[in-house]
């Protein structure tokens, strides 16, 4: 089943959820965001609609998963422009809530331990962060009530943390896992990129050419001399975080690879004052 009408705009989950209880039978596809919508939102977006019935898309610039106040106040915000995109992508249904306590205002408690995803990379450099994400995405998941919800693997440990969520809360919700979309010049799309400088957008690039040289470079056995490599071009053009090559299903960092695991790059570095995260599938 298909919906062709012009999409519906929700401000609160009450109404969303009243319209949503009026369709039956329907398979329900989930896209998550936090706008300023880009091709690689869309690319969900599109996923979704091949594998749903009604996509559902929300824009929420979730405060309890940002831990520095002035990245927060700094997230660009284009809600006619996204509204748009939304309407020319076809995407049926839109969630942008017109504040902060519609989304949460039937929260209630529960704990998922993460174990070592909590400890590693964005766990470890942003404390809280990912309490913020599973907090939301739960919320997100009861209002909507996705058959199947579609997150970027750009954000890799967050749709590992997800996946581990609905899993331990027994969600029944398929976590399907998007590849990264990027520029010709190999950049991964992200919001973030509107806050970079024309010349600091060049810079950026230093992320993805180091995620590139250890694919093309890290194979079975000791890569410590890559990554030492990766790093000295990281820090020549911005101020790296980590770049770590890790096991894909476990996120557990590694010096040395062997045949018939799965792993990916994974850097955080920043540009000027903008944090740019991205990763990449490394082939043993
Ligand atoms: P955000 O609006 O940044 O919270 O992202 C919303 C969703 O879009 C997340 O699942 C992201 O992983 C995904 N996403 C963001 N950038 C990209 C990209 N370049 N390619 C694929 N998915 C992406």
């Amino acid at each position: 089943m298909q919906f062709d009408s012009k999409m519906e705009i929700f401000r609160t989950q009450k109404t969303l959820k009243q319209y949503l209880s009026t369709l039956n039978e329907i398979t329900i596809g989930f896209v998550p965001t936090m706008g300023a919508l880009h091709q690689g939102h869309l690319s969900l977006i599109k996923r979704a609609k091949e594998e749903t019935d009604l996509v559902v898309c929300s824009i929420f610039v979730n405060p309890t998963q940002f831990n520095e106040s002035a990245d927060f106040e700094n997230y660009p915000i284009t809600h006619d422009k996204d509204i748009s995109i939304l309407e020319n992508a076809s995407c049926d249904v839109l969630y942008l809530p017109e504040n902060v306590a519609d989304v949460y205002q039937n929260e209630t408690d529960f704990s998922v331990d993460l174990g070592f995803l909590a400890t590693v990379m964005e766990g470890e450099k942003r404390p809280g962060h990912f309490d913020g994400v599973m907090r939301v995405v739960k919320l997100l998941f009861e209002i909507t009530t996705p058959t199947k919800a579609f997150f970027g693997l750009k954000d890799f440990q967050q749709y590992s943390v997800i996946r581990k969520m609905v899993s331990d809360l027994g969600m029944e919700i398929d976590i399907v896992g998007c590849d990264i979309i990027r520029e010709e010049n190999g950049l991964a799309m992200s919001s973030r990129n509107a806050l970079l400088s024309k010349t600091e957008k060049k810079d950026a690039l230093v992320l993805s050419k180091t995620l590139k040289f250890l694919q093309e470079n890290c194979k079975e056995g000791d890569i410590r001399k890559f990554l030492i490599e990766g790093m000295d071009a990281l820090f020549k053009i911005s101020i790296p975080e980590y770049l770590i090559v890790a096991e894909s299903k476990t996120l557990k960092p590694v010096i040395s690879l062997k045949k018939g695991i799965k792993y990916r790059a994974f850097v955080v570095a920043k540009i000027g004052n903008v944090r740019l995260i991205d990763n990449i599938e490394i082939f043993v």
